[in-house]
């Protein structure tokens, strides 16, 4: 069997948790299976490495800004691959572009173009234990490239996409996916399955416990994955096509600070304007989640959206000129938001899961700002400060009932 292990930067923190990383990865090794692990910077390497750089220069190039954070997982497959020698087996490290890893140019959030896995396969040929640098590849400039935080699961999905592993198990410091942050709702449940789109929605919408372009492409190509505790021997969540297992009207509660509302005020009441509005925000490469505009009155209308955090600025410079030139009353962003959402399938059949969500709410005494809805998923954006209350609010709605 091949197996695909991913270690994320708690468990390799420090020498006592790269010694138990070793003796996990060879556990299975030494049952017979090929292993190949992919392993995040130690800690808050890659933090760290974002301050020094800024104490240095803030406006580094994103390139530069790759070529060093990529150096944090490089330091962890070391540790990991002297570990394991240290306990008599072979093995080997590698960097992202010596283990095959093409991507795009975009620095800071390249995507993978494709793996090349034959020094891996050969390796493991050797029945050596492969030990990749997750988080980062090469594009064809042969530069360094990052994937993006929390890019190092999307690593480990590729490798298993690519090499057809039988299995692929993100290790981290919680013992799965749960029905929210368990470090925030004490009582949140932990999860046997959950499905594809569902952990798909709960990682966009705020669960870093799996990073969502991860979860997208282990859908695209089938991977089945396991969540589970790098800690404590139990098991975790599978994240898989059909999960069958639990019926439940929602899977999770999640929770999201990384964004801004753009409010723009006064605008005419005619057509063409959410098309002239939003044209210019899409050219300014921003990401634009929830849209508000409201009924026309007196000939104009108003027009709310939001955009990740640091992107607010961006997109009111995008859009000065405009407003300006239609004569809108104002045009100001705030960053004092959050979104909170339920995920899940069931909701697609059960009525009545949005008004349970309203209700909790209104009981809190939070007041939402905007809401949107998909087939599985309900958002609402609420101000900053009441998030957690929120959360904790939505969470016993659902699951404490
Ligand atoms: P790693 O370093 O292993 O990649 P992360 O910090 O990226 O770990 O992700 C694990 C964290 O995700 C947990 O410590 C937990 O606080 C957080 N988290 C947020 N939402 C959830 C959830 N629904 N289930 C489990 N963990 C969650
Ligand atoms: N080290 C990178 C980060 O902190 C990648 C990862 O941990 O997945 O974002
Ligand atoms: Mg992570």
């Amino acid at each position: 069997m091949l197996v695909v292990k991913k270690f994320g930067g708690s468990s390799v923190a420090n020498a006592e948790r790269v010694m138990n990383v070793a003796r996990i990865v060879t556990d299975t090794y030494r049952e017979g299976h090929d292993v190949v692990v992919v392993v995040s910077a130690q800690g808050d390497t890659t933090d760290d490495l974002i301050e020094k750089a800024k104490e240095i220069n803030p406006k580094g190039s994103k390139r530069e800004m790759d070529m060093l954070l990529a150096a944090g997982e490089q330091i962890s497959i070391a540790l990991l691959a002297m570990a394991i020698e240290n306990m008599g087996f072979p093995v080997i490290s590698l960097l992202g572009w010596q283990a095959g890893f093409q991507t795009n140019s975009t620095y800071s959030s390249a995507r993978i173009k494709r793996v090349n896995p034959e020094r891996i396969r050969a390796a493991l040929d050797k029945r050596k234990i492969v030990v990749v640098a997750g988080f980062q590849g090469l594009n064809r400039y042969e530069d360094v490239t990052t994937l993006g935080r929390g890019g190092s699961d999307t690593s480990a999905v590729a490798i298993a996409a690519a090499m057809h592993a039988d299995l692929c198990q993100i290790y981290t410091d919680v013992e799965g996916v749960y029905t929210a942050d368990p470090r925030k709702v004490p009582d949140a449940r932990k999860l046997q399955e959950i499905t594809y789109d569902e952990m798909l929605e709960l990682a966009t919408l705020g669960a870093q416990v799996l990073n969502n372009r991860s979860v997208e492409m282990a859908k695209k190509y089938g991977v089945e994955l396991e969540v589970l505790s790098s800690m404590k021997a139990v098991p975790g969540t599978k994240v898989k096509e059909v999960a069958k297992m639990e019926e439940m009207l929602i899977k999770g509660v999640a929770k999201d600070t990384n964004v801004a509302r753009v409010m723009i005020v006064g605008l005419p009441d005619e057509p063409g304007i959410a098309f002239k509005i939003f044209s210019r925000v899409a050219k300014a490469h921003i990401n634009v989640d929830i849209i508000l505009q409201s009924v026309g009155r007196d000939g104009t209308k108003d027009i709310t959206f939001t955009v990740p955090q640091d992107k607010g600025d961006e997109a009111v410079a995008a859009l000065q000129e405009y407003c300006d030139m239609v004569g809108a009353k104002s045009l100001s962003y705030d960053t004092s938001v959050a979104k909170v959402s339920v995920v899940g399938a069931g909701m697609e059949t059960h009525e009545g899961t949005a008004s349970l969500m309203f209700e909790a709410l209104a009981a809190a005494n939070v007041n939402i700002q905007m809401i949107s809805t998909s087939e599985i998923k309900v958002s609402v954006l609420i101000a900053a400060e009441d998030a957690d209350r929120a959360v904790s609010a939505v969470h016993k709605a659902f699951f404490e009932a």
